[in-house]
């Protein structure tokens, strides 16, 4: 089947007569009709089978959205936590060792660097970061090195990355490799089926798509998928039978929302293209994105984000009025959701390796919502005059 199809159908119950979306189970304890059967329970999950037993493990409504995450990201095993952020964490904390190393993209979402300096350096693990050329990759890499970390494309501008070419680097030195795929949300590109260990999403975006849960997911297959779930475990990472739920309900339209917002996100990203103090419109899907092909060969399609770079002659207060004078735009942090969304970034806070955004000009980020394309560039043209005055 598609995925589309199984979009539609997956994770829903079984049983007739049923409800069309599962039933929101909302516990902490589980009872049993017999210590027999409380005690084959724990035998069998001990074993490693999902099971409903206890809150924190895990619940119908969450193995539900488990196994919707694990077809969206073809892979056997999806572990959900309470954030992207948290989704991150795990990876990490399953991954690495004190003493250890990890090489990170340097165009990251950029909390990944208050890890980096607030646990993994603290904790004793070195880190180092890699400009996401395979080339650079290779020679960051050291005997010791435990994990590759990347996002494709990366955070604000959207640096494209050869993920195939990561990926096999990574194979061949047995280094697992980890991919946030949140701009992607499975439906645009799936990191496993390009030869990634562990794919990560930050469900909070896309795929719940209503900007009111914040989810965490992170899929991989095999020893390395069982132990992530157990780290987990570990950790006392759970979800909520609430938030699953609203999580799945997104996820059923998860594929026409993106083609919505990607329609709008590509009409706006012609438009202010031609709009005056407008350097570079920074959108994977534009012919003139650095790695537009590696975009085309990779991905099925784009999203609702563009970032606009004014001139470097650009006053960054001129871009904050501009945005104080959009009335269809919200102002705010995350993505994802049906509204849009505009925020000021500067880029160069958010690069190590990458100086040259301390002589360019500021960036305005955007989220292209659902709203009618022609209201969206009527409110853009309002606030344009802002530049100017
Ligand atoms: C938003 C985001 C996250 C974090 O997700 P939260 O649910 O806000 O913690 C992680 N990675 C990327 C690329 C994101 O955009």
């Amino acid at each position: 089947m598609k995925l589309e199809t199984d979009l539609i159908h997956l994770g829903r119950p079984s049983e007739t007569p049923a409800p069309v979306n599962p039933p929101v189970v909302r516990t902490s304890t589980v009872t049993f009709d017999s210590l027999g059967e409380m005690r084959d329970v724990k035998q069998r999950r001990g074993e490693g089978e999902r099971l409903f037993s206890y809150g924190r493990r895990g619940t119908p409504t969450t193995h539900a959205l488990e196994d919707a995450i694990s077809r969206l990201e073809c892979g056997e095993h999806t572990q959900l936590l309470p954030s992207g952020v948290a989704a991150i964490n795990l990876v990490f904390m399953t991954l690495l060792r004190p003493g250890g190393h990890v090489v990170i993209a340097d165009s990251v979402y950029l909390p990944v660097r208050r890890i980096v300096e607030g646990w993994l350096r603290p904790w004793g693990i070195v880190v180092d970061f890699f400009d996401g050329t395979p080339e650079h990759l290779l020679s960051q890499l050291r005997t010791d090195t435990q994990l590759i970390y990347t996002e494709v494309p990366g955070s604000l501008v959207y640096d494209m990355q050869d993920l195939p070419a990561l990926a096999s680097i990574a194979t061949k030195r047995d280094i697992p490799l980890a991919v946030d795929n949140t701009w992607a949300s499975g439906i645009l590109m799936r990191p496993l089926e390009h030869g990634a260990t562990v794919s990560l999403m930050a469900g909070t975006k896309y795929v719940v798509g209503h900007s009111d849960v914040m989810l965490g997911s992170v899929t991989a297959n095999g020893d390395i998928g069982r132990r992530l779930g157990e780290m987990a475990v570990t950790q006392g990472q759970c979800l909520g039978g609430d938030d699953a739920y609203l999580a799945l309900r997104g996820l059923r339209t998860l594929k026409c929302r993106m083609e919505t917002h990607a329609s709008n996100a590509q009409r706006l990203g012609d438009w202010l293209a031609q709009q005056p103090r407008v350097a570079r419109i920074h959108q994977p899907s534009r012919t003139e994105h650095v790695g537009h092909d590696l975009w085309q060969r990779d991905f099925n399609g784009t999203n609702g984000l563009l970032t606009v770079e004014f001139t470097v002659d650009t006053d960054t207060a001129r871009v904050d009025a501009l945005v104080e004078q959009l009335m269809l735009f919200g102002i705010g942090s995350s993505w994802g959701g049906f509204e849009s969304l505009a925020l000021p970034c500067d880029i160069a806070t958010a690069r190590s390796l990458d100086d040259s955004w301390l002589r360019r000009g500021p960036c305005l980020r955007l989220h292209v919502g659902l709203e009618a394309p022609g209201d969206l560039e009527a409110d853009l043209g309002r606030a344009w005059q802002a530049l100017e005055n």
